[in-house]
């Protein structure tokens, strides 16, 4: 901060800029004038401030020129095209990555089948390869690259920690390695926190406590309080699939200890619940469509499965209040069946207080999720006032 304020009062410099850029970031064309009102800042200030941002190119005049009394007053614009993101979001069997703009819109974008399991250096090769033909095909320049991943992240140093699906995995200094093949900085996080940044962000940006849960391979949410991704001390928060739900003790789940809720209502969970009871399934996408077509047994299984997930969030709803409770993941296409065991076990068990303006729904960006989450994560990082106070100081 020290230096921030030296650097301003003996340069006149340009520092705040990026407050400026996050008050155009809304989309609006705002003039001088009008940026003057909104800061209380002086009008030469605003102007040099401006100025730095449009040799940066992250604002544009806005096409209309805007009349104020005498001569036309040139308002200006984010320029979400200033620069590119590349978003990936790699789950336990198939990946998919993308090129967005700064406003996470999708550029281009690729998904094949890809288990997580082939081992770090093959499924991010295939990564940087891919990533480099989506890029070829937008051109732009790249900000930085944004990547969700299927276990544990330390969030500080962006490495899988002992992740149970992904051997070989395990301290592998994603970041790094990425970052010196694309040249660019590389964030990384799990993949329901990048889901549960996306939904947020594209579809319920005013909702301030929300909580995502992925209903895939395994099961896990993303937690955002006051509209902030909360990962907590180490960035383990919202791992609720290995929270013991107390009807089935007997199920041994991949983490070793038995009787977890991912061991008893997962899409792997529920595929060989109805494996044993004759109807072959091999995963979750097996499961959703025996559920589509109206298998009665399936059907069963996705509601009672709806009812133990129902019950952890019970919990979690009388201690976190949230307002939103998300559903995505592969299983969250097995739809109404899911939520409706949702919604019957948590508007039973939760305090009416807590329940009283609860929303339980679907998620709105469907499979997309993740990769907007992790451009967000990108995005976010990129223009924070801090970074871009950093960069047009520099
Ligand atoms: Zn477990």
């Amino acid at each position: 901060m020290l230096t921030q304020g030296m650097l301003s009062e003996s340069s006149g410099s340009v520092t705040g800029a990026g407050a400026l850029l996050s008050i155009l970031r809304d989309g609006q064309a705002r003039t001088r004038a009008e940026l003057v009102q909104l800061t209380g800042l002086a009008r030469s200030t605003v102007s040099q401030r401006l100025d730095a941002l449009l040799s940066h190119q992250w604002i544009v005049p806005a096409d209309d020129a805007i009349s104020s009394g005498g001569r036309p007053a040139t308002a200006f614009t984010f320029n979400r095209g200033a620069r590119v993101v590349a978003a990936a979001d790699l789950g336990a069997t198939h990946a998919r990555v993308a090129v967005t703009d700064l406003a996470s819109t999708v550029l281009a974008e690729r998904r094949v089948d890809l288990p997580i399991d082939r081992g770090p250096e093959e499924v991010l090769g295939w990564l940087v390869v891919t990533l480099k033909e989506l890029l070829v095909e937008t051109g732009g320049s790249l900000c930085g690259v944004g990547v969700g991943l299927p276990g544990p992240v330390s969030h500080s140093s962006g490495r899988p920690v002992n992740p149970p699906i992904m051997p070989g995995w395990d301290g592998f200094p994603v970041p790094d390695w990425l970052g010196s093949r694309l040249g660019a900085p590389v964030l990384v996080d799990n993949d329901v926190n990048i889901m549960a940044l996306g939904e947020h962000w594209a579809a319920r940006r005013d909702v301030e406590h929300l909580v995502f849960v992925k209903i895939g391979t395994g099961i896990g949410c993303g937690i955002i309080s006051e509209r902030r991704l909360h990962r907590g001390a180490q960035g383990a928060a919202g791992d609720i699939g290995h929270i013991r739900v107390t009807t089935s003790d007997e199920v041994v789940c991949r983490c070793g200890n038995s009787g977890c809720l991912e061991a008893v209502a997962s899409g792997a969970a529920i595929a060989n619940q109805l494996d044993a009871a004759g109807v072959e399934a091999h995963g979750s996408r097996d499961v959703v469509n025996l559920v589509r077509q109206g298998n009665t047994m399936a059907v069963q299984f996705a509601r009672q499965a709806g009812r133990e997930i129902g019950d952890v969030l019970a919990s979690i709803v009388n201690f976190f209040n949230p307002s939103v409770i998300v559903i995505g993941g592969d299983m969250a296409e097995a739809g109404e069946h899911i939520l409706a065991g949702v919604r019957e076990v948590i508007y039973s068990r939760s305090l009416p207080l807590a329940t009283q303006h609860l929303s339980i729904r679907a998620t709105e960006l469907g499979d997309r999720a993740g990769i907007i989450g992790a451009a967000v994560m990108v995005i976010e990082h990129v223009l924070s006032p801090e970074a871009v106070d950093l960069v047009v100081s520099s």
